[in-house]
């Protein structure tokens, strides 16, 4: 069990073409969050999301097994990642999780944690950051949300396939983070600990911002089993790889 824990996931890309993942989550929120203090999910839970009304079933099953979970008093906080960025209310009245802004800090046992989806750290890619300050504004996603849910899926499909042939199983078709961008978060947010994911590269990257020692973990993708950080309430984290069957 994890009692006293903060659980951090990200890039589980959960769909109905990746059955293996959904139920290695399930297991993981049954097994693992359920004891914990609180999930933080950074991004990219769905491998695409369409609207808050979509009744698709693989994503409705995630949905409920949230809400079971939020529902034992466990909270559950999330962030949009770049597949998933259309999560809103309707989401949160479904499972009973927070949407957070990204970047966020948290603070915990005195310790300054800076936590995000990753994807803003991602400055090298301009053809990427354009294209999420478009799928970003309120004016895009107003238009987008008005088209029936069957002409929604049939964009996310094609969009899906155009920009790459699976992301989540080619990591080089993601760019990593700018160094600078990393450096420039951890001073303004102060922090010592940067968590996030996106790359999926997973990793602990030591770095000296302004002369104080910072780390930056980037969690793992959930392509073949999968992986979180817990942080206890002093600040101090591990990590922790799971594969299918064997929870913890
Ligand atoms: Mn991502």
């Amino acid at each position: 069990m994890a009692r006293g824990r903060y659980l951090f996931i990200s890039d589980l890309h959960l769909d109905a073409s990746a059955p293996g993942a959904i139920e290695l989550f399930q297991l993981f929120l049954r097994e693992v969050a359920a004891g914990s203090h609180g999930l933080y999910i950074l991004g990219d839970l769905f491998e695409t999301w369409i609207g808050d009304d979509d009744d698709e079933p693989a994503r409705s099953g995630a949905c409920e097994a949230l809400a079971r979970l939020t529902a034992t008093g466990v909270p559950c906080w999330v962030q949009h990642g770049n597949r998933d960025f259309l999560l809103g209310s309707g989401f949160t009245a479904r499972t009973g999780c927070r949407l957070l802004p990204d970047p966020l800090l948290l603070e915990l046992g005195g310790r300054r944690i800076a936590v995000s989806h990753g994807d803003l750290l991602c400055l090298g890619d301009t053809g990427y950051q354009d294209f999420r300050a478009m799928v970003r504004s309120p004016s895009f996603q107003r238009g987008y949300l008005a088209l029936p849910l069957a002409t929604r899926r049939d964009i996310a499909g094609i969009a899906r396939k155009a920009s790459s042939k699976h992301t989540r199983q080619l990591r080089e078709d993601i760019a990593d983070v700018e160094p600078g961008a990393v450096a420039a978060l951890l001073r303004t947010a102060r922090a010592d600990l940067l968590i996030h994911g996106h790359t999926h590269r997973p990793a602990e990257h030591r770095l000296t911002v302004d002369g104080r020692a910072c780390t930056r973990v980037v969690l793992p993708d959930w392509h073949e089993g999968g992986g979180y950080l817990a942080l206890d309430e002093a600040g101090n984290y591990t990590l922790a790889t799971l594969t299918a069957g064997t929870p913890e």
